[in-house]
């Protein structure tokens, strides 16, 4: 059976989701979008030949019978209410991270699901989904390094614009690794510390770049993520985390070898988006696949965008404070104590 998907922000990732559906994924088609730019709506029918209908905003279109899901990919600040009117409407969710803004709204929507009696939405932490973590995942769980003590990570971008600020480097940017460091190693966070080395010359006056982010879990793990945004060489994400008996890593982009004027090489990426088109393809394959297999989205939950918003609150705190600070999460709850492997991965 196909799903029929709405779309909720049909802005740059609302777009390339709309193509993937459309064109290379299987089981899904747009029939509805929204934009509180209508134009950019309407663009969207033409531009990717969709037979659909372009509503004044989230509520018509969740009121559309025809309309089985929906892909929530509008700006940060709007995401809550469209999951919980989605929630309200019984309909599937496919959520942009952040799942909310706030720590409250992100409760908010998990009170609603719970309330609701089974899952119904899936947040965008698309990293779950990459072949290298996937890998990585496996080799801790099958004790391939016996027990992880620690984690390297770095997040290195070419440049960011003068609209990038220091709280930027924990919401938009260090939020991937907040996401998918616990999940790899299956414990929680307990504590967050930021600290600033040395200024690059190539952050702008009012940026503090690079930042390191130390993370501790609630085992004993220590985490430490290098969030670097003017690194100029290319878009670059590392993770090695090392056990007890060995070290595994993050596989290199793959990319052709060469040989040429006394050099031996390969080729970085330089767009975030090149990195991660594979994941960003099996997310919602497995978004699509496990609803029609078991009547559940199976990927990143709603308590994983909790998680995200509490851990970012206190890295936030940390990086004014100087400090060591706390991470209080609230008990999970036993409604999303199911393991969320991804069935396509
Ligand atoms: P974008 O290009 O600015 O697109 C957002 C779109 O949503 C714009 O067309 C915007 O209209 C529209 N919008 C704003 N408020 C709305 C509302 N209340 N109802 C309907 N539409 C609304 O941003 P983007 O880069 O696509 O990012 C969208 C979301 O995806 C963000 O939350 C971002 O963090 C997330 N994201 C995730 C990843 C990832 O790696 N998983 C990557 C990129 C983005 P206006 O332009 O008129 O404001």
């Amino acid at each position: 059976m196909t799903m029929r998907f709405g779309v909720i922000g049909t802005g740059a990732i609302g777009r390339e989701h709309i193509k993937r559906i459309s064109n290379k994924l299987a089981g899904g088609k747009i029939v509805a979008v929204t934009d509180v730019n209508q134009a950019s709506a309407e663009d969207t029918l033409e531009t990717f030949g969709l037979d659909a209908t372009v509503y004044p905003d989230d509520k018509t279109l969740l009121a559309d019978p025809t309309v089985d899901a929906v892909l929530v990919t509008s700006w940060g600040p709007a995401h809550e209410a469209s999951v919980l009117a989605a929630i309200e409407a019984k309909k599937y969710v496919f959520v942009e991270k952040p799942l909310a803004t706030t720590a409250e709204g992100c409760m908010r929507i998990v009170e609603a699901e719970i309330k609701h009696g089974k899952r119904l939405v899936q947040v965008g932490f698309m990293r779950r989904y990459d072949s290298g973590y996937v890998q990585l995942k496996e080799a801790i769980e099958n004790k391939f390094i016996g027990e992880p003590l620690m984690i390297r990570a770095a997040h290195r971008n070419p440049e960011v614009g003068e609209n990038y600020t220091t709280d930027m480097a924990i919401h938009d940017t260090l939020i991937h690794e907040i996401d998918v460091l616990h999940w790899l190693v299956n414990d929680d966070y307990k504590t967050v510390q930021v600290t600033y080395p040395k200024k690059s010359k190539h952050a702008h006056e009012n940026l503090k770049d690079p930042q390191i982010v130390t993370l501790e879990t609630e085992g004993g793990i220590v985490m430490s993520a290098e969030i670097n945004v003017n690194c100029k060489y290319g878009y670059d994400i590392q993770c090695e985390v090392i056990g007890e008996e060995g070290v595994v890593s993050l596989p290199e982009f793959q990319s052709i070898s060469f040989r040429k004027n006394a050099m031996f090489g390969t080729n970085v990426l330089m767009d975030w988006k090149d990195r991660f088109i594979d994941a960003y393809d099996k997310e919602l394959q497995d978004f699509m696949d496990s609803i029609k297999l078991t009547g559940e989205p199976n990927g990143p939950t709603s308590w994983d965008g909790y998680i995200a918003a509490v851990t970012a609150d206190a890295a936030i705190k940390a990086q004014n404070s100087g400090e060591k600070e706390q991470i209080s999460l609230k008990e999970k709850p036993a409604f999303y104590n199911k393991q969320t492997e991804a069935v396509n991965a």
